[in-house]
């Protein structure tokens, strides 16, 4: 151990991800002159675009809003071609940026941390890596990302299979062909969905595995002219402002107005708008869909009214229609055709309700009633969401505490990026933050920012380590809780609960009051003064102190 300990590299500060938090905290912390390491299991920048390449993968967020508003420059520069990016595209900005900025010197790729520890006596964290590296920092950021640990399902059989095993989240580089083959897709959230309406549109037999149907809008995507790019170059700092107000973090216009304030013929004309108009413009017509069980029912019913219409199939249809929880209780998905592909000759649905997968076989799938015989299995079967990467390897904190223990009954924290017993180490979109229910680069902005101004206090005040103070990581946590409870978002089984991953700890994982209000509580706990943080003065056998630089640059 010893041995190890002599090759450590020291370092400021150890930044682990290269999605869009990690290479914002990567320039940040750059600019203020801490001596960085960042950390990336992928091959490159990108977090989950530089993994997620399968057909038709694209972001359901306008990409105006899903785009960094830190720096006008680069906002100046990059035109977006859609409403809605396509993988390709989203990837081609996050290498942009990375090259502008010259974040690439400052990362290890396909480099995995595999432990990191906290030294109590010499106040920094000893970080390992799976290449041997051995890191010894002050502070230590994870933006490890809400969604990075994708997880197969519990099916029998997934390493028989003797046909190409795709995974939506770990999608080949090098595009496989797919043409003419018979195709079966598990998983019908977000990612199977945006498969399911790109390959049934092509040369193949598609095959759905569908368990629970999920609710989808129209995208209505539609390319960005040069008139429209004008403008909105002219109102960025305007448009960023309004999504740092916003409870998505985005542009998407709020209600105020209850769905039974107004009569039954003006909310029908709002939700035909609403359709018409595509995107998540539903979610901003009617102010309680989230916590009026018959308002939900009322636009529930609406969309699957809109299915019933569109898939010509009557019995197909009904196998379609989401049931048995609140619309937008599950992530909601935007889509292009998706319930279109039904009508396709080519396009097959396997109701999994009815006749559930037994297992997988050499040659497909195997449901109750028979075995589908594939060429190709996708497996779109989601990710051990919020706490997966975190808990993929080993944290200890103070006095050898893992965080594996800490985290045994559910993930707590304070914000979403301290917490008590583990100092110095901070999450950007972290569980109990808002996380995947807001823009991730809004929240990914603040939380950096917040980190760098709290870390500014403590050099200027000689603090040596700082953590989250019990009473007020536990008043956070009821917060958390308690807004959940008062809504429908607990009657659905998802990801956002945990529900997907057994034995996973059930409840809400992210804050549900809106980017806006986290964002208060953000600003709230700086301007009392870290009053909710317990610091620790510096010790004489700590780390160097960071440059002089590190509280001025900023
Ligand atoms: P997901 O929403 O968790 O969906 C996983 C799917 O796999 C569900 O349909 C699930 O069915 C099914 N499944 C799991 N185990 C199964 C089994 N044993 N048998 C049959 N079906 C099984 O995962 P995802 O689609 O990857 O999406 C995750 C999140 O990523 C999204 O909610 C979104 O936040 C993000 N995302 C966003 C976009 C976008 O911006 N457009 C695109 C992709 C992903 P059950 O529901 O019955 O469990």
């Amino acid at each position: 151990m010893a041995e190890v300990e002599m090759r450590a590299r020291r370092v400021d500060m150890v930044i682990v991800g290269a999605g869009f938090g990690g290479m914002y905290a990567t320039w940040k912390f750059r600019e203020m002159g801490f001596d960085i390491v960042s950390i990336e299991a992928g091959g490159d920048v990108g977090g989950v675009w530089y993994w997620n390449r399968y057909p038709g993968a694209r972001c359901d967020l306008l990409s105006v809003d899903y785009s960094y508003g830190f720096s006008d420059e680069i906002q100046q520069e990059w035109s977006w071609s859609e409403q809605f990016a396509s993988q390709p595209e989203i990837l081609a900005y996050a290498n942009f940026v990375a090259d502008r900025l010259d974040l690439r010197k400052h990362y290890c790729f396909d480099t995995r941390v595999t432990n990191a520890r906290w030294d109590d006596a010499r106040q920094l964290w000893v970080v390992r890596t799976d290449r041997g590296d051995v890191f010894e920092a002050r502070f230590c950021i994870m933006s490890t990302g809400p969604l990075s640990m994708p997880t197969d399902p519990d099916i029998p059989g997934i390493a028989r299979f003797g046909g190409t095993l795709l995974r939506a989240a770990k999608w080949p580089h090098q595009a496989p062909d797919l043409a003419g083959k018979r195709i079966g897709v598990i998983g019908t959230g977000s990612s199977g969905m945006q498969i399911i309406q790109t390959l049934g549109r092509t040369d193949c037999q598609l095959f759905v595995f569908q368990r629970t149907p999920s609710f989808t809008l129209p995208m209505r995507n539609r390319a960005l002219d040069d008139a429209y790019q004008d403008e909105l170059k002219r109102n960025y700092p305007a448009i960023r402002a309004a999504c740092r107000q916003n409870p998505t973090g985005g542009a998407r216009p709020v209600s105020t107005r209850p769905f039974f304030s107004l009569p039954a013929e003006h909310r029908r004309e709002l939700m035909e708008q609403a359709w018409a108009h595509g995107g998540h413009t539903f979610l901003g017509i009617f102010s309680d869909l989230m916590t009026n069980q018959q308002a939900n029912d009322q636009v529930a019913d609406f969309v699957r009214e809109k299915i019933s219409q569109t898939v010509t199939d009557p019995r197909l249809a009904e196998r379609l229609l989401p049931r048995g929880y609140p619309i937008f209780a599950r992530r909601p998905c935007l889509d292009t055709g998706y319930y279109e592909t039904y009508n396709l000759p080519n396009v097959h649905l396997v109701d999994c309700l009815e006749d559930p997968i037994v297992e997988i076989t050499q040659t497909g799938v195997r449901t109750r009633s028979g075995e589908t015989e594939l060429d190709v299995l996708i497996l779109a079967t989601g990710y051990d969401a919020l706490t997966g990467a975190m808990l993929s390897f080993e944290i200890t904190g103070r006095e050898g505490r893992p965080l594996a223990g800490k985290w045994a009954d559910g993930p707590c924290s304070l914000l979403g990026i301290v917490m008590e017993g583990f100092p110095n180490l901070f999450m950007t979109t972290g569980p109990n933050g808002p996380a995947a229910l807001a823009n991730i680069i809004t929240i990914s902005e603040n939380d950096v920012d917040w980190i760098a101004d709290l870390i500014t206090h403590m050099n200027r005040t000689g603090q040596g380590a700082v953590e989250a103070g019990l009473p007020a990581e536990e008043a956070w946590m009821e917060r958390v809780r308690a807004l959940a409870d008062n809504t429908l978002l607990m009657k659905a089984k998802t990801w956002w609960v945990g529900s997907n991953i057994k034995g996973k700890p059930q409840g809400m994982l992210m804050f549900t009051g809106g980017f806006h209000k986290y964002r208060e509580a953000c600003e709230a706990v700086a301007a009392s003064g870290y009053g909710d943080l317990v610091f620790e003065a510096r010790a004489e056998t700590g780390p160097a102190h960071t440059p002089e630089a590190a509280t001025a640059a900023q």
